[in-house]
């Protein structure tokens, strides 16, 4: 075994899985292992990674803003991050940015927004959160209770109060819920990824969508996994002509910092006052400096190109040998595979491809600017390992 994956089982706690590699270094779509093995990458960090490894364009943003101003405090005004809130605001018609450092705190944030504004607007008994059943939001108890996998929350219970689940497709489920149980907020992922890839039925969002409007419910999208121009818009929910009250999203915006963004629409644009929410590295000129530089360029060409690419797996993996159903968006994708997805998994890696698991699922999520030839060669291999 290599000293790394010693150290690591040794002082590293044992949270993860981790497949039997120690990646060294990357460049674009390509990395390397310690033993200097190729590999072509069709999981970016899971969705972070948005243009590869070491992109010049990131690189050189990430590093002049580096040498300039690295943290300041949110008790200053500084320039990348409202740099950043503008950019996001006039790309989604979104009013106002908070920004922290994750997915989860991302949410957190959102569920703060909504149950501020339900207190407020219906009273306090006015708490509750739906989310979907199989859906994902993040590691913290409050983001477990969100999430609607039993799976996650073993072991860590009493989770906090105020959450439910709701089957995709139900509308007299969530219905019930808000009668019953008066609805501070409704969180979904218009394309669900640790559930299993799935992209939420359009009538389904729209239904949800009109519902909260109508019941003045706030409605939040997670867009942490399929935003940012992973589905081929720039954010998952612009498929389904829909406007969320509020959206949260991280992993790909940073392009490899972390960051955490949440975006208030036009219903909670004031919630918030000082005091009611901080993070200490939100908002970090480093990390807005490389974010601004990702989100230029997610322009029309770019999504063109993400839904152009995206196709090509679909249509390259719909009835290959061994393939059982390819699910998703854009450049989010699942495929069932009749063999178990750990071994096609670990066929790709050996063959030199690197792909993640959903569920039951080979999970692809590649760079959006992968090049045709690397996305064709993986392709490939992906699909002799699903014989
Ligand atoms: C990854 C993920 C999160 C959590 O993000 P972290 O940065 O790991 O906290 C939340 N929601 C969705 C949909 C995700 O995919």
């Amino acid at each position: 075994m290599s000293t790394i994956i010693e150290n690591d089982k040794a002082y590293i706690a044992g949270t993860y899985a981790r497949f039997p590699v120690a990646l060294a270094s990357g460049r674009g779509s390509l990395c390397y292992d310690e033993a200097g093995k190729e590999y072509i990458d069709l999981g970016t960090g899971i969705a972070v990674n948005i243009f590869g490894f070491a992109d010049p364009g990131w690189t050189a943003a990430v590093t002049k803003q580096l040498s300039v101003l690295q943290h300041a405090s949110n008790l200053y005004y500084t320039e990348p991050d409202t740099r950043l809130a503008k950019m996001l605001c006039e790309r989604t018609g979104m009013k106002k940015v908070f920004f922290s450092n994750s997915g989860a705190e991302a949410n957190e944030c959102a569920i703060k927004a909504a149950r501020k504004y339900s207190a407020m607007k219906k009273g306090a008994d006015t708490f509750t959160v739906a989310s979907l059943v199989n859906s994902f939001h993040g590691r913290t108890l409050t983001t477990l209770a969100a999430t609607g996998q039993e799976v996650f929350h073993k072991d860590f219970t009493p989770l906090t109060p105020g959450f439910l689940s709701v089957p995709v497709g139900d509308m007299a489920a969530l219905e019930t819920a808000d009668d019953e149980q008066k609805l501070a907020g409704v969180i979904i992922e218009c394309v669900q990824g640790e559930g299993g890839v799935a992209a939420l039925p359009e009538a389904y969002v729209k239904a949800v969508a009109a519902f909260c409007a109508e019941r003045d419910i706030p409605l939040i999208c997670d867009e942490v996994q399929c935003g940012n121009g992973r589905t081929g818009e720039l954010y998952a929910y612009m498929h389904y002509s829909v406007t969320p009250d509020i959206v949260s999203t991280a992993k790909g915006l940073g392009g490899g910092l972390p960051i955490g963004a949440t975006l208030l629409g036009e219903k909670v644009e004031n919630v918030f006052a000082p005091g009611d929410h901080g993070s200490t590295f939100g908002g970090n000129p480093v990390c807005c400096a490389g974010a601004c530089e990702i989100l230029s360029r997610l322009d029309d060409r770019l999504l063109a190109d993400v839904r152009r690419k995206g196709e090509y797996i679909v249509d390259a993996l719909t009835g290959a040998e061994g393939v059982k159903s390819v699910t998703g968006l854009g450049l989010m994708l699942g495929v069932e595979t009749e063999k178990p997805a750990a071994d096609v998994i670990a066929a790709c890696r050996e063959a030199g491809v690197l792909v993640l698991k959903a569920k039951n699922k080979v999970r692809l999520l590649p760079a959006l600017n992968i090049p045709d030839d690397l996305l064709e060669k993986a392709v490939g291999i992906l699909k002799e390992a699903c014989k």
